[in-house]
């Protein structure tokens, strides 16, 4: 049985002149997504893009299931092609529908009819198959309001498809309609989550991780790259930076009053990042920060990060609870990873006594005691790059 996948393209629709431009990158996208699958065709039809099977060969299901988390796309189907004649199409609906029929209790057939010469109309084509439907499982009943089933068959120029109920897009915009950007991606549970919002809404996405050896072990890093493929799977590629960053925490710690180290380091790590992502072609940054979590997440300590930022900083998660967060990373399957116990830069040389309400210019005062300008460039020169897929 030849079958295909129907693709509902979302926001697209509202995009008016946009929206050429935005389904070619969803074709683009998913062409790239699928491409080690096997040859697939992609063609325009209406608010449809019909993706199909070059070759026989093709891993199917997978391709279904990486479809479901390609953004851009509200709903989809996995839809059977069946023969321009009512009696195939009656055969192909219990051939590919036949076992979620018998499972349910409940259906109904909606019928779209887009190549007006074919012999049989809407409610037609709704009540043969219908009939015939019941008269291979008598059980089942019509319910033309909420049925469990809607056993949908599109008469289309070439083809009929035919398809049960659709399944949920990962929704969103296509990754690089809204540019790039870069993701300050830890360990923990927020910054994947974070990263998974931001490309929802079209970002590509680079990320940069700061390492601290010996102090954060190379499992630690591992687990990043872990959290960066689980991220890849919606977001598409992400070009991974891995900052060096023992030499600078150092210094901070040696140089500067206890209680403001965390906020001093957050401040050196977006200036270290904002040069990347310059580099990488940049223009905003994304932090998984939520409101007043910790000390280092207060409007003040914020304020303060902020002042050093010339980009705009995107934090998807600034109003969710840790519940919300935890269910989205649980969502996206980066949960469990995220819970591995690795030592992150972040928590090493955590003052006992973080002020959570620092002032700037207290930080520029302590900052201007210590030169570092070489240090900073060291970081970014030392820097490596890999590229992460899904
Ligand atoms: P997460 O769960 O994402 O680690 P968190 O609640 O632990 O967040 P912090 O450790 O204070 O919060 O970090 C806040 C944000 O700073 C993170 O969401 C992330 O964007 C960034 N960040 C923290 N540590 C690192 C790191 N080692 N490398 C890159 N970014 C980091
Ligand atoms: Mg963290």
């Amino acid at each position: 049985m030849k079958k295909v996948i129907l693709i509902k393209n979302g926001e697209l629709v509202l995009k008016g002149l946009n929206r050429s431009t935005f389904e070619d990158m969803l074709i683009k996208n998913m062409r790239r997504r699928l491409s080690d699958l096997g040859k697939f065709n992609f063609i325009k039809a209406q608010s449809t893009i019909i993706a199909e099977p070059e070759d026989e060969d093709v891993d199917f299901d997978e391709a279904v299931d990486r479809v479901s988390r390609i953004f851009g796309i509200v709903a989809f189907s996995v839809a059977a092609v069946a023969e321009k004649e009512l009696g195939k199409i009656e055969e192909c609906v219990m051939e590919f529908l036949g076992d979620e029929l018998r499972a349910v209790r409940t259906f109904k057939v909606n019928a779209k009819r887009s190549d007006k010469k074919f012999m049989y109309k809407s409610p037609e084509i709704c009540r043969e198959v219908g009939g015939y439907i019941l008269s291979k499982i008598p059980a089942l009943r019509v319910d033309v309001h909420n049925p469990e089933l809607t056993v949908t068959v599109e008469v289309r120029d070439r083809h009929v498809f035919v398809h049960g109920n659709q399944l949920k897009g990962a929704g969103g915009m296509p990754v690089g309609s809204s540019g790039r950007a870069a993701l300050l991606l830890s360990g923990g549970i927020d910054s994947p989550v974070a990263g998974y919002m931001m490309a929802k809404r079209g970002l590509i996405l680079t990320a940069v991780h700061f390492a601290a050896p010996p102090y954060t072990s190379p499992r630690a890093e591992l687990k990043v790259k872990k959290l960066a493929a689980l991220v890849a799977r919606y977001s598409g590629r992400i070009n991974l930076a891995v900052v060096p960053f023992t030499e600078i925490q150092e210094h901070i710690k040696d140089n500067c009053p206890e209680e403001l180290f965390t906020i001093i380091m957050r401040r050196l790590m977006m200036k270290i990042a904002l040069r990347i992502a310059k580099n990488d072609k940049c223009q905003a940054l994304i932090t998984g920060e939520s409101l007043g979590q910790v000390a280092s997440q207060t409007i003040g300590a914020i304020a303060c990060t902020d002042a050093v930022a010339t980009m705009p900083v995107f934090r998807p998660c600034i109003g969710m609870d840790k519940e919300e967060i935890i269910s989205v990373a649980r969502k996206i399957g980066t949960f469990e990873t995220s819970l591995e116990p690795y030592e992150d830069c972040c928590t090493v040389f955590t003052p006992k006594h973080p002020r959570t309400r620092p002032t700037l210019e207290l930080i520029e005062q302590a900052e201007s005691r210590v030169d570092f300008e070489e240090m900073l460039s060291r970081a970014v020169s030392e820097t490596r790059f890999c590229s992460i897929d899904g």
